[in-house]
């Protein structure tokens, strides 16, 4: 089996040899190789203990940040390139990395303290693969399968749990049974890991290309990390719009959206109101009054929670937010909307709510979805001029306001909201003398009514 290396890759592996160690690429560089994609970077391991990397090769280009965990990082035509040195893990606490690493000189050592199989294999073009744990096996039958005892493996670093999930939702393969089965009995040890290192997972794993199976078979692991998910899970909706229960349905919108953060976090949380706001009525038919509203309030409160950056919390908040406003399809109510989430987050919406139908009654999707599509079409034409309508681009300001006699804040802000209103439904036009007439007209009018 021949793996095409980079002649970088190639150059840094006999620099390694000439001194008289070891060296191959290993990990996920193999892996994507024998599966026939072109890896998104290259990393080598060595019998070279750090020094002796650095010497071997005499470079200049070394990122030194990585030098105390036994990691030598090489720069090499905008490509960096990790070199690590063999190791088995010391030991581990709290189920989270090793305390220590123990420099060793086996390869096999190495490979066996990786995650999975398919993670394990090392390649350099004098030897070939070295697969000490079947995991080429593995690959073709599309199999994630741990290294050694899963419930060992998860005891040391819990993270591997989220690892197994983010390998299968992005390679499409099954976790095998017994890996599989360690990762139900041993999911509470994913409180142990610090929450960036989830949410970086949990990233991967809703944009995985293979994501519907994953997250309709691990919800309740993804649980462990959202507690809110849970009560979706089995939650009958009972309404002629819906077949699904709102987990499945959530899974449905989470797939048919767009790749990206945002757009899938969007997707994951956007019904997390529903259960908290379900009733059902007389007919035996549930509603979900407010569970934009409330589900917007919670994401926030789940977002910040996983460390995420505030452009993310902010943007799927509002996405959240408006996910299910229809508006009618009137200049009026549509710029109405705009001004709501502004020209920017427009599109994100529309793609959320087309998502959104997308795993609704297949009954009504094509109705649905032509709807989306005048939305959009009335957008594009709203804003052609980059026209926004909001309190910024009012052409009236506080200080007009203050200038004319009007002291009270409460006064101006009602005031101003009130201008932008009207100009919003068309009955003014945004033009500075137009407004400013208007408000006049309005204090002459309260000030007759004194009189
Ligand atoms: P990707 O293509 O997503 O980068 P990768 O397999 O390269 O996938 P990395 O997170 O970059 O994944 O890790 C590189 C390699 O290091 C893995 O292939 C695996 O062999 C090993 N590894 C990484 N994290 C762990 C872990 N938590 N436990 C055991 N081995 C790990
Ligand atoms: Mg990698």
């Amino acid at each position: 089996m021949n793996i095409e290396v980079p002649q970088n890759v190639e150059i840094l592996i006999n620099k390694l040899n000439n001194s008289g160690y070891s060296a191959y690429a290993v990990g996920g560089c193999v892996r994507d190789s024998l599966m026939g994609k072109i890896p998104h970077d290259w990393d080598i391991c060595t019998s070279a203990k750090p020094d002796e990397i650095l010497s071997a090769l005499n470079m200049h280009n070394i990122i030194e940040s990585g030098l105390k965990h036994g990691t030598v990082t090489v720069l090499i035509d905008g490509q960096l390139y990790e070199i690590t040195t063999f190791r088995c893990d010391g030991e581990y606490k709290d189920n989270r990395r090793p305390e220590s690493v123990r420099f060793i000189t086996s390869l096999r050592e190495d490979l066996a303290r990786r995650d999975f199989t398919v993670n394990a294999m090392a390649y350099n073009s004098s030897e070939g693969l070295v697969d000490c744990f079947e995991g080429q096996n593995d690959l073709e039958d599309k199999i994630i399968r741990c290294v050694g005892d899963p419930d060992k493996r998860f005891n040391e670093d819990a993270l591997r749990i989220m690892r197994a999930l983010r390998f299968a939702s992005k390679l499409g393969f099954e976790i095998e049974e017994n890996t599989k089965s360690a990762i139900f009995r041993n999911k509470k040890l994913l409180k142990n890991i610090s929450v960036e290192r989830i949410a970086s997972e949990l990233i991967q794993i809703i944009d995985g290309n293979y994501a519907e199976n994953i997250l309709l078979e691990y919800a309740e692991v993804l649980g462990i990390v959202i507690p809110e998910i849970l009560p979706m899970v089995g939650l009958e909706q009972r309404n002629p719009h819906h077949v699904y229960d709102v987990w499945t349905h959530t899974v449905y919108v989470i797939v048919n959206s767009p790749h990206g953060k945002v757009m899938r976090l969007s997707a994951l949380l956007h019904d997390v109101g529903k259960p908290r706001c379900y009733t059902v009525d007389e007919k035996g038919i549930g509603h979900f009054h407010g569970h934009p509203e409330v589900g917007a309030e919670m994401s926030r409160k789940i977002l910040r929670r996983l460390h995420l950056d505030n452009d993310t919390i902010s943007k799927g908040e509002l996405l959240i937010r408006y996910h299910d406003q229809r508006p009618k399809l009137s200049p009026k109510y549509v710029r109405r909307l705009i001004s709501k989430t502004g020209i920017d987050a427009f599109p994100s919406l529309l793609e959320l709510k087309r998502a959104d139908t997308k795993g609704q009654n297949p009954v009504t999707i094509p109705e649905k979805l032509e709807y989306i599509d005048e939305l959009d079409r009335l957008f594009h034409e709203l804003t052609a001029d980059g026209n926004e309508f909001n309190i910024r681009t009012l052409k009236l300001t506080g200080s007009d306001l203050i200038e004319m006699g009007i002291s009270q804040g409460k006064e101006i802000g009602s005031i101003l909201k009130e201008m932008l209103d009207m100009v919003i439904d068309g009955k003014i036009e945004n033009d500075r003398k137009a407004l400013l007439a208007e408000v006049r007209r309005r204090i002459t009018e309260s000030e007759e009514v004194v009189l």
